[in-house]
């Protein structure tokens, strides 16, 4: 059923809103083998839809996706042969992906992704009579696999950009069934919306902001006395159990479970920390992603071979607080706690 419970913007998909045969007799080209089309392609094909993997020769996921049951062509020979091609390498090289298999895309046929990055800011420009959607589930591959194998899904976002034969919704939202989005819960959204919400949330408040907030709290502790170690266990480790409870209680979960004394000084302290001027530069950040400065950088640096990025990471790298909290995960039980499975790195290629 369709949610239209009023208190969504957004219209919400389920399992039954879905009509699998608009993929099930479909030939899919899985490109990229990592985090999200490892999970993809077998749980596509575990539905039964015919999946090609396209995999460059000599990649080192080919070995995985075959012993995992799948076929493995090139990416051109893939695409060529597929109904439905499956954008799922980083987002970095798909546009020169997209030119060695532009060929094989025929009207009719569907590009699909699970982030708009390149087709919002053009770096891959589709041709008439191809639809143009995605299908992006709000989480790391080896979820969206893990879940669907224990009857679970994964919520995810819908979008069409281009719809030619007006079967792009339906043949979207059937994928989204086929790999577990649907059984959580599908939203509706747009390539525009879902890029820039998602480029301004990683730098404002979740990547960026965090990591700021985080080193700011720790310096102003060290830089006043106080050991390295109780810095990083009040700035840094404790943040997770915040995290937690607004995961699972919202602001008001972690308010009630936090002590009078925490949440009196947290609701008179936080707005004059996090201020007005924070608002402001968050609305500057915004901008530069609406107005395709921030793409425009970040396309530059990868052509230039990734300077600024090479040395920032070194930088963040170098900071006092991995040093000590290198130290402190060895030293305390906590450091494992996290399952071999919840910790796994995406399987590297090349
Ligand atoms: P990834 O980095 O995990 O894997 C990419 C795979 O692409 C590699 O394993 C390899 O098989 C292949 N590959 C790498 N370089 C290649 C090249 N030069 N030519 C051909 N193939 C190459 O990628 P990912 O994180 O799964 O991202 C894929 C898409 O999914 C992106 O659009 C990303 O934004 C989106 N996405 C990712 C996540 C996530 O949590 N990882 C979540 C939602 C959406
Ligand atoms: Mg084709």
């Amino acid at each position: 059923m369709t949610d239209t419970d009023s208190t969504f913007d957004t219209e919400v998909h389920y399992d039954e809103d879905a009509d699998r045969s608009r993929i099930d007799d479909k030939t899919v080209a899985v490109l990229g083998y990592g985090s999200q089309g490892h999970a993809h392609a077998q749980n596509l094909h575990d539905g039964g839809v015919d999946v090609i993997v396209g995999l460059r020769e000599g990649s080192s996921s080919r070995a995985a996706a075959e012993s995992d049951g799948l076929r493995v062509e090139t990416p051109d020979d893939a695409a060529a042969e597929a109904d439905v091609v499956s954008m799922l390498v980083p987002d970095t090289v798909q546009p020169a992906v997209w030119e060695a298999i532009a060929d094989g895309v025929e009207a009719g046929d569907t590009l699909q992704f699970a982030h708009g990055f390149n087709i919002h800011y053009n770096q891959i420009v589709p041709p008439e009579g191809v639809d143009v959607t995605m299908v992006a589930p709000k989480s790391p591959g080896h979820l969206v696999r893990r879940n669907y194998e224990h009857d679970q899904g994964t919520p995810g976002l819908l979008a069409v950009y281009q719809d030619e034969t007006g079967e792009a919704r339906e043949e979207a939202l059937a994928y989204a069934h086929a790999i577990g989005c649907t059984r959580a819960g599908v939203i509706e959204t747009t390539f525009r919306e879902e890029v820039e919400s998602d480029l301004f949330g990683e730098q404002a408040v979740l990547c960026g902001g965090v990591t700021s907030l985080v080193k700011h709290g720790y310096e102003t502790l060290v830089d006043n006395g106080y050991s390295r170690e109780m810095a990083y266990f009040e700035c840094l480790n404790e943040l997770k159990l915040i995290v937690d409870l607004m995961y699972e209680g919202g602001m008001g979960g972690m308010w009630d479970s936090v002590s009078d004394t925490a949440e009196y000084g947290g609701l008179t302290r936080g707005d004059e920390i996090v201020d007005d001027s924070v608002r402001e530069n968050m609305e500057e950040t915004l901008a530069a992603v609406q107005d395709g400065t921030f793409a425009r950088e970040w396309i530059a640096e990868n052509q230039a071979g990734r300077p600024s990025y090479t040395q920032l990471r070194a930088q963040e790298t170098a900071h006092d607080i991995e040093d000590v909290g290198e130290d402190l995960r060895s030293l305390f039980a906590w450091g494992g706690e996290e399952s071999e499975e919840e910790s796994a790195e995406v399987p590297a290629d090349d």
